[in-house]
Parts: structure tokens; C-alpha cells; sequence
């Protein structure tokens, strides 16, 4: 059936980059082997899902969006990957997304734009844009996404949708290529709150290949998703993040969701965090710091597209000519930040003092999350905007991430949730929690959710 309703509408929304029809059936009818003789399987087997092209499939290419990557095939599964094809799950196909995970639209994608399946002139959000779209447009009921800066929340709000952040490190970066590593998260798109908590405890939990991975157990959120109740919970809404800046619809249902909230039993609080004002600006120093690293491993000789290689060229040349030619214009905006942020004599100025940003980000939550259990804000300033009215304005792009940066910098849980239209449009409410406390954001989204 998701085969069928692939065919039907991924024309016009184009959400995926790569499916084989008979790839997916063949996995299909493995867990249907597996049932028949008796093997114990866990509450997902057989449901299908598709993956951001981010996550290494030894089955199907993988690009990152990138052309840079184009036909290559990974050795390897990435640990999520591998973990949810052992729960049973079909692999339906591959997702677009921004290349290498930068952007907030799905439009830096070297294979095109994905539409909003809401209104097919507008963006999906991004950069996880095909994840989103795919579950939105009910390509797939289940998809999977990365989070450094807002790339699954604000996704999942522009489209409708349920989109998680887990803790850092609750989730395995191993097999997921790279972007910043020290924001990197996996984590879960579903139409509710309840199926995104089912995939998040399918693909998480300790992982030895990923040197940042948590040793601990994986929070209950199943439980608290079933569970759904806010009765006594302390909320914090966020006093920066308020309305500041965000379009009047996005505020009125924010306001609407707070009001929910309280009318469920909750104690709504208003909690200050001074910098989180400044946790943009500190993350567009980070991200294309660690990128900038990250992507000298594309060096023409490991991966994927090799250009001027004629025998005439020294290696550095040929290095140089792929480079050029492989990656899209935001990628090299960014690599060419990093660079200049981490020389030496501009260190301490812009990467050092971002660091020292990141710090005050987490006092922030420190301080809020001694007065209350969750803190809440709107997921996005706007509803989706129109496909081409930021892809030359990089910092309207960024503006987009705005409020789900905080949580990156500190690694701490964070939901989107829908919480209602303006003007025909789906508004996220955003939804945060400590670090290991990712079963809070399941139970209040849960009691929200509608
Ligand atoms: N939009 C942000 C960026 O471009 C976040 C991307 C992400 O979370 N992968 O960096």
C-alpha cells in the first residue's frame, strides 16, 4: 500500500531519493517468514519506514544529498539502520535532504527540492525535508531524521507532523555521516507522539562503535507516551522565545497550547533564559567549525565522485577539481566559516567564545530546570514558507532554527508536537526536557497532542 501511494504522489512531492519496489517486498516477506515460524518479533516488524539519506544502507545508495556522493554504495549499516531492519522493519526507501544536513528547506539538496505536501509551493522544512514530507503525505508512517540545529523539529512542525531530538548520545551517530559531531542526534518522525516513541525505543540505547554514545538505560518513553498526563507537571514557557519574533499565528497557537496545558493540570510558569538569544550565533560558529572538519574526509580518493583524475594532475589538483565540483554552494559557505573560525589568531574570538556561549546555554537550562519539569516554546517562528524565498538569503535560512538550537548546544531532549493551523498551515509547539529526561517530552506531547 505505501508502494502504491509512493507511486501515486512522490511525483509531485518527491520526498524520496531512492526505492526498490522489489528490495521492499522481498524485506516484507522476510518478516512474514520469520512470524511463520515463530520467531518472537518486536511491536514493529513489518510496519515500513524510510530513511534519511544520511544513514548508510548496505542495500541502497546513500548521498547525503551531496553529489560528492553520488552512487556510492555503502560497506555498511549505520547503527539505526541496522537496529530497525533486526526489529523487522521494511526499509521503504531513501529521503532527500539538505546536503550533508545543511539548511532548514530541503533546497540545498543536489537532487532537488522536496515539496510541503500542505501546499506544494512551499518547503518541508529540511534539512531532514524528505523524512518529513514522506510521513506527512503518507508515503510512510514511520521515517527517521538527524537533529543537529532543529533538523527534525522543525521539519515535523512546517509538515504536521510528530519529530524528536533525543539526548545526545542516546541515539548512535555510527554509520550517520557527518556533519557537526558534537550536535549530531538521530531521532524519530511519526504522525503521533506514541508511534515516534515506539521508533525511538527500537533504534536506541548503548552503542560501542559510537564514542559518544550514553551508557544508560534508554528513558521510558513508551510509558510516558501511553501514559499522557501533565496533572501536577511544573511547565516552563520560555520568556525569550515568547512570541519574540515568531509570526502572529505561530504566537496564537502557542498561546492556545500553553492554555491547554493548564486547563490538563499543569503549573505554567514564565522562566527566563538569558542566552538562549544567543545560541544561533554561537551554533553558526560550531556547526561549520566541526563541518569544516568532518568534510575534509571528501578528499576524492575515499568516496564517491572523482574529477580531472587523467594522469596529468597532481593529487591535490584532482582533490581540489572534486571539491569544487562536488559540493553545492552552502556547503562551501560553511567549510569556508569553519576554516576561518578555527585558525589560529581568530580562535578565541569566534570558536572559543561560541564554546563559552554553549556554556551559558546550559546554565540556562540548569537554572530553568530547577524550577520546572519541561520548558515550552513555539517549534518554529513561521509556517512554511514558499519554496525560493530564502535559498539566496542565508541568514533568513537560519532564522528558521532559532528556538530548536538551545537544545543542541546542550544535548538536551526536545518534541515537536502539532498544536493547530494559521492560515491553513501547521504550527509546531516545541517541547524540552534535561538531558536523559526525553520520557518528559513523550508524556507532555502525548497529553497535548489532538
Ligand atoms: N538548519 C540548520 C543548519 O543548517 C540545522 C541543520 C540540522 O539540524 N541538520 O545547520
Amino acid at each position: 500500500a505505501h508502494l502504491d501511494r509512493i507511486a501515486a504522489v512522490d511525483g509531485e512531492v518527491k520526498a524520496f531519493l531512492h526505492v526498490d519496489g522489489e528490495t521492499v517486498l522481498a524485506q516484507a516477506r522476510k518478516v512474514d517468514e520469520q512470524r511463520a515460524a515463530g520467531r518472537e518479533l518486536g511491536p514493529l516488524a513489518g510496519v515500513p519506514i524510510a530513511h534519511k539519506d544520511v544513514f548508510t544502507t548496505a542495500d541502497m545508495p546513500t548521498t547525503a544529498g551531496s553529489k560528492i556522493l553520488e552512487g556510492w554504495r555503502p560497506p555498511y549499516d549505520a547503527t539505526v539502520t541496522a537496529r530497525l531492519r533486526e526489529a523487522g522493519l521494511v526499509i521503504l526507501g531513501k529521503t532527500n535532504m539538505d546536503e550533508f544536513a545543511m539548511g532548514s528547506s530541503t533546497e540545498n539538496s543536489a537532487y532537488g527540492t522536496t515539496h510541503n505536501p500542505w501546499d506544494l509551493s512551499r518547503v518541508p522544512g529540511g534539512s531532514s525535508g524528505g523524512s518529513s514530507a514522506a510521513v506527512a503525505a503518507y508515503e510512510a508512517p514511520l521515517s527517521t531524521g538527524t537533529d543537529t540545529g532543529g533538523s527534525i523539529r522543525q521539519p515535523a512542525a512546517v509538515t504536521g507532523i510528530v519529530g524528536v531530538k533525543p539526548t545526545y548520545g542516546g541515539s548512535s551517530r555510527y554509520g550517520v555521516i557527518a556533519f557537526a559531531s558534537s550536535l549530531d542526534t538521530p531521532g524519530p518522525f511519526a504522525r503521533s507522539v506514541l508511534d515516534a516513541a515506539l521508533l525511538h525505543e527500537a533504534f536506541s540505547g548503548h552503542d560501542p562503535m559510537d564514542s559518544t554514545s550514553v551508557d544508560r538505560p534508554v528513558p521510558p518513553v513508551v510509558e510516558a507516551a501511553r501514559r499522557a498526563d501533565v496533572e501536577g507537571m511544573r511547565v516552563g514557557v520560555v520568556k525569550e522565545f515568547a512570541g519574540e519574533g515568531a509570526e502572529a499565528g505561530v504566537t496564537a497557537r502557542f498561546t492556545e497550547a500553553v492554555e491547554l496545558l493548564e486547563s490538563l493540570g499543569a503549573k505554567v510558569v514564565e522562566v527566563s533564559c538569558p542566552h538562549f538569544t544567543y545560541a544561533l550565533s554561537a551554533y553558526y560558529l560550531i556547526a561549520p567549525s566541526e563541518c569544516s572538519s568532518n568534510l575534509a574526509r571528501f578528499d576524492a580518493m575515499r568516496y564517491g565522485l572523482r574529477v580531472g583524475d587523467d594522469g596529468t594532475r597532481s593529487a591535490e589538483e584532482v582533490m581540489a577539481l572534486t571539491r569544487a565540483e562536488g559540493f553545492g554552494p552552502e556547503v562551501k559557505r560553511r567549510v569556508m566559516l569553519g576554516t576561518y573560525a578555527l585558525s589560529s589568531g581568530y580562535y578565541d574570538a569566534y570558536y572559543g567564545k561560541a564554546q563559552q556561549v554553549r556554556t551559558l546555554v546550559q546554565q540556562d537550562f540548569r537554572n530553568a530546570f530547577e524550577q520546572v519539569d519541561v520548558l515550552v516554546s513555539p517549534t518554529t517562528p513561521t509556517t512554511a514558507f514558499p519554496i525560493g524565498e530564502r535559498a539566496d538569503d542565508p541568514m533568513a535560512m537560519y532564522l528558521a532554527d532559532l528556538y530548536t538550537i538551545p537544545a543542541n548546544l546542550t544535548g538536551n531532549a526536545a518534541l515537536s508536537v502539532p498544536c493547530g493551523l494559521a492560515d491553513g498551515l501547521p504550527v509546531g509547539l516545541q517541547i524540552m526536557a534535561p538531558v536523559l529526561g526525553d520520557d518528559r517530552v513523550y508524556r507532555v506531547g502525548a497529553a497535548v497532542e489532538r
